[in-house]
């Protein structure tokens, strides 16, 4: 990879917008299929605030493909289990369900990472990668009228050209702006309490998520004794833990955790992520694709949200393969529809079920985790869905 500079040619195949572990996949999958890339964000380092992500088997392939899993690989632990606790005291209650990577004869369903790791190793790859040239700024304005010859215009005054270019800047992606493509936006009662926990007992490699009335409280495990914590509640709870001390934060994560890994301790910062959810009208136009949470966004049930971004990017990369240009964008956008809804409607599901506090509902959700865990089919189907497959 390349720094910008006035020096170097403007003009490039592709402009990929945004430097997220997903702009950074997409820009080394193009520049490994052979075109030129520039690659442009802030070099912005990524907090530390307990957000890790579990990438999923699928994921795990594509990250394979372009090269970039060894170097994540130290960085992750496998999830070779994941058990779901229905914690809502309903009078419905299904009993626990683990779901075991064996039975897909798979090691493990994925692996959970630390955000910042995760990005730190993307970026290394990038910058080893030819073809990819990096402006570390941001874009202030787009020209996206001309069909074939968009261009646009950085921080740093320096103009881009190029016929397609990716937004892969974000839920607030300024390229969708400018695309002018329509949002459905909308907000859930619940804010997402994120940390990092050393713990006294092994988490055997299993992912355990607690359904409660407030939202799922999930421990994910990470290399050595630690694991990562999602927590969803009300977001003045959410406030209220957020200014307890360590110490008494831990003490509540116990408690909620039901003591399963022994005692813990915190490791590093905490974040609080308020939940919401988007979807686009098109994940393509004539000239602009976007990929990542510049396309969907939904709450952090089932570890689903990047792995969707990588799964655009593999969808894009395809479409590239035979095609260029507007006919490449149209496959895309194509490619995306079935896979975004099915993904968005099946978590915002999940998510609201819990939020009811409604008999009924809690008989349907407890039914329909008692027939995944016990019919076969539906079963594997489910496991194979959520490995990302
Ligand atoms: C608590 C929590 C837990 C999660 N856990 C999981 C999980 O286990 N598994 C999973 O798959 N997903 C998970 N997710 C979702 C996942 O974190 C996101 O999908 C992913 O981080 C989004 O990556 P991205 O590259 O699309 O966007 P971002 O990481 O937001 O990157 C966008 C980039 O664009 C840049 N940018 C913005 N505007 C401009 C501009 N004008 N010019 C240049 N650059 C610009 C920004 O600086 C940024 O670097 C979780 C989410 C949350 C909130």
């Amino acid at each position: 990879m390349q720094e910008g500079s006035e020096l170097m040619p403007q003009t490039y195949d592709v402009l990929i917008i945004g430097r997220g572990p997903v702009g950074y996949v997409t820009a080394i999958g193009f520049a490994q299929a052979g075109l030129n890339v520039a690659l442009i964000g802030p070099a912005e380092a990524i907090k530390r605030d307990g957000r890790t992500v579990a990438i999923l088997d699928g994921s795990v392939e594509l990250l394979t493909k372009l090269g970039c899993w060894e170097a994540i690989r130290p960085f992750a632990a496998p999830l070779s289990y994941m058990r779901i606790i229905d914690d809502t005291g309903s009078l419905f209650r299904a009993p626990p369900v683990t779901f075991k990577a064996s039975e897909l004869k798979l090691d493990a369903f994925g692996y959970n990472v630390e955000l910042a790791d995760l990005t730190a190793c993307l970026a290394g790859i990038a910058s080893d990668t030819q073809n990819i040239t990096r402006f570390d700024t941001r874009v202030s304005a787009y020209a996206l009228n001309d069909i074939g010859n968009s261009s646009v215009q950085l921080a740093t005054g320096e103009k881009l050209y190029a016929p397609v270019l990716i937004g892969a800047d974000g839920r607030k992606s300024s390229v969708r702006l400018s695309a002018q493509i329509n949002v459905k936006e909308w907000s859930y009662p619940q804010t997402a309490l994120t940390a990092i926990f050393k713990h006294q007992r092994d988490h055997h490699d299993i992912s355990t998520e607690f359904h409660t009335r407030q939202g799922p409280f999930t421990l994910v495990p990470l290399p050595d004794r630690r694991s990562s914590l999602v927590w969803m509640m009300e977001p003045s709870r959410a406030e209220r833990l957020m200014a307890l001390s360590d110490r008494s934060l831990t003490q509540e994560v116990e408690k909620q955790a039901q003591s399963i890994l022994g005692a813990m301790s915190i490791e590093g910062e905490r974040g609080l992520v308020p939940m919401a959810g988007m979807t686009v009208e098109t994940y393509a136009n004539h000239h602009v694709a976007l990929v990542g949470e510049a396309a969907h966004v939904f709450p952090p049930i089932g570890a689903q949200g990047l792995n969707l971004g990588f799964r655009d990017v593999a969808s894009l990369l395809e479409a590239f393969k035979a095609h260029r240009g507007s006919e490449a964008l149209a496959r895309y956008n194509k490619a995306r529809q079935a896979d975004v809804k099915l993904r968005t409607a099946a978590v915002d599901l999940m998510n609201k079920s819990l939020l009811a506090n409604y008999l009924p509902i809690d008989f349907a959700r407890s039914m329909g985790l008692l027939a995944v865990a016990s019919i076969p089919l539906l079963r594997r189907f489910m496991m194979q869905r959520g490995a990302g497959h």
